[in-house]
């Protein structure tokens, strides 16, 4: 999974990537510092794997991840190739979803590219700039399409879709906001929008912010209130904090987190959050030779689930054994849950739930 860091310069994109990748991409106070767009891996926190790894006495641990982008330089007029551009843009096609850090804390030290902290106004410029993009893209579809579209009927019908869309985006609405028909859904598909990415608003906020809850400013109740119109969701991180803790050993880690008040840290919050907004679940492989977690989309049945795995696994499925994780700590030991009938068979139309344990079998 692929979620894109975006955001004006200065925000705290970098710091917060730092953070998260202990990448060490450069953080510096003043505007396109960072070019590329870095790319940094980062395990996906599962308390489970620990005490399955325990259980099976296993060699390895793997634990599922998340690829975060950094992708910096999108300023206003981004999408008419202002600052470094378009490039960045292109970028943002390739994520499933689009984490947008505003900024919400003051700092004198730390200029503003706009000169004044105001969520509404970045969210609505950097909103824009994907906005236009969009406009461009179906423009271009849409020359590239009028010869074939005068002698074709199913392509005409195409074409009014992408014109009423087009007209909603000139009026300043992004396509995540519209709510589109199936057939709408099916013509934009192809053109990956990218108005049309699910949005997390990641408000950096100053330290004294994140552990109490009852604080709030009128940054927060602003970004809150813009999250909340389009059905986005909004979390609040202090992207410095963030960097402090990604340096510190996982015992020192628990007490600095309890030291705030906090039970987890930003961006434990931040990958649960996007797991949620994707509608993605984790199942597990386990045994002695390694411990594993899988990221699949929640719906997804038994052979796809292996797939995952291998594209033999999915070919060649013959059925699934399968142990919900509870059942398995409840049992003591795979054994055990065998014992009290807790394994399941389950075959191909079986839907895979979180936290299930599983053992498939396959025809090579
Ligand atoms: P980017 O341009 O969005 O990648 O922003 P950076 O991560 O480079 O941050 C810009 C400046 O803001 C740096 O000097 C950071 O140290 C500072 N900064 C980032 N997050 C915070 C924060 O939560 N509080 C304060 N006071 N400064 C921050």
């Amino acid at each position: 999974m692929k979620l894109g860091i975006v955001g004006l310069p200065n925000v705290g994109k970098s710091t917060l990537f730092n953070a998260v990748t202990k990448a060490g991409a450069q953080s510096a106070n003043y505007p396109f510092c960072t070019i590329d767009p870095n790319i940094g891996v980062v395990s996906v926190p599962d308390k489970r794997l620990k005490v399955l790894e325990e259980m099976y006495q296993s060699k390895s641990v793997i634990p599922t991840s998340i690829n975060f982008y950094d992708i910096a330089g999108l300023v206003k007029g981004a999408s008419k190739g202002e600052g470094l551009g378009n490039k960045f843009l292109s970028h943002i096609r390739e994520v499933a979803a689009i984490l947008h850090v505003v900024r919400c804390f003051e700092d004198s030290d730390v200029t503003h590219v706009d000169g004044s902290v105001d969520p509404e106004r970045d969210v609505e410029t950097i909103g824009l700039e994907l906005i236009f993009s969009d406009i461009e893209t179906i423009e271009k579809k849409m020359e590239r399409s009028k010869k074939q579209a005068k002698t074709d009927k199913s392509l005409q019908e195409d074409m009014r879709i992408l014109e009423s869309i087009k007209e909603r985006l000139e009026y300043g609405h992004s396509v995540r906001e519209m709510d589109l028909s199936e057939k709408e859904e099916s013509v934009t598909r192809e053109l990956n929008l990218l108005s049309s990415k699910p949005v997390i608003y990641v408000a950096n906020v100053s330290e004294e912010y994140i552990s109490d809850d009852t604080l709030s400013n009128k940054y927060l109740e602003a970004l809150q209130k813009i999250a909340d119109a389009e059905g986005s969701a909004m979390i609040k991180v202090c992207a410095k904090i963030e960097e402090e803790i990604s340096e510190l050993e996982e015992e020192e880690k628990a007490m600095f987190l309890e030291d705030l008040g906090l039970e987890t840290s930003g961006l434990d919050k931040l990958i649960q959050t996007s797991y949620e907004l994707l509608g993605l679940i984790t199942y597990l492989t386990a045994g002695p030779q390694e411990v594993r977690a899988w990221t699949i989309k929640k719906g997804t049945k038994a052979p796809q689930a292996a797939g995952k795995i291998h594209t033999d696994f999915e070919r060649g499925f013959i059925r699934a054994e399968v142990t919900a994780f509870d059942d398995l700590v409840a049992a003591g030991s795979p054994v055990a849950a065998k014992e009290k009938g807790l394994v399941r068979l389950e075959g191909k139309d079986y839907v895979v739930k979180d936290g299930d344990v599983i053992l498939f079998r396959f025809n090579v």
